[in-house]
């Protein structure tokens, strides 16, 4: 099954079975290619891999958005580029390694935990390659580290789990000021001129209107948690998100 879609030229997405999550793929000179969050499933990135190769596409380098379990996956057949991340998002890969590797083997069984998060600490404002421009916007929000890549030869901006039609704004209410953090990181992005599109890092791919509206809706959601009183998203859908929803009001009460 095919799964890579060409939503820009030269930017193509994939959407995995699990919590429809993508993979972003920008195509260089030469056949390279960045490879943005590959996952989830070891079928799926068997998948990538066989449909990379069917395009005469190698990754040259890959970028982890942020480190969570699904966004720091990676098969033997992906080959050995870079694997980037922010410094924060580094740290957390490498401290909080054993608790990742448990909930990729809980949800996600059968990847290499050999090749499981093995960030290269990056400190710069882009992704050091020949291809399209491809500018890191790295903030706090929902993660330590959490690196959103624009494209602006495209337009095509690459959020993270930001900026998602079928996520509230997830806090990593770990942090001292996680609201502070989450507001901070929605700002950067907002304030990231000529989107033309937006690729959440889980949900579906939105044009510019619906980045705006998905902005303004997470701002929304910020604004109601701030009065600290029970309130309701019409994207809360599941036990999960509810119970972070629930999650996020004791935090913001405590
Ligand atoms: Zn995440």
């Amino acid at each position: 099954m095919r799964r890579l879609a060409e939503i820009a030229p030269g930017v193509l997405v994939a959407t995995s079975s699990f919590a429809l999550t993508t993979t972003t793929v920008v195509t260089g000179p030469g056949g390279g290619c960045l490879l943005i969050d590959p996952g989830v499933t070891v079928a799926e990135l068997a998948g990538l891999a066989g449909e990379l190769a069917e395009r005469s596409l190698v990754p040259v380098v890959a970028w982890s958005t942020h480190p969570h379990w699904d966004h720091v996956l990676w098969s033997r057949e992906l080959g050995d580029a870079p694997r980037y991340a922010a410094p924060a998002a580094m740290h957390i890969a490498e401290t909080e390694r054993a608790g990742m590797v448990g909930a990729m083997e809980n949800s996600a069984p059968g990847h290499d935990p050999e090749l499981f998060g093995r960030l290269v600490r990056l400190d710069a404002s882009a992704v050091p390659w020949e291809g399209p421009t491809a500018q890191l916007i790295v903030h706090d929000a929902h993660a330590p580290g959490h690196g959103a890549v624009f494209l602006p030869d495209t337009g095509v901006l690459v959020a993270g789990d930001m900026c998602s039609d079928v996520e509230i704004p997830l806090l990593d209410t770990e942090a001292d000021d996680a609201f502070g953090d989450y507001r901070t990181g929605l700002s950067r992005l907002a304030a990231v001129s000529g989107v033309s599109q937006v690729i959440p890092g889980h949900g579906h791919v939105g044009d510019e209107a619906e980045f705006r509206r998905r902005v303004a809706a997470d701002a929304a959601y910020l604004d109601a948690l701030a009065l600290r009183e029970p309130f309701d998203d019409p994207r809360i859908t599941v036990g999960w998100m509810r119970a972070a929803h629930e999650e996020h009001l004791r935090y913001v009460r405590r």
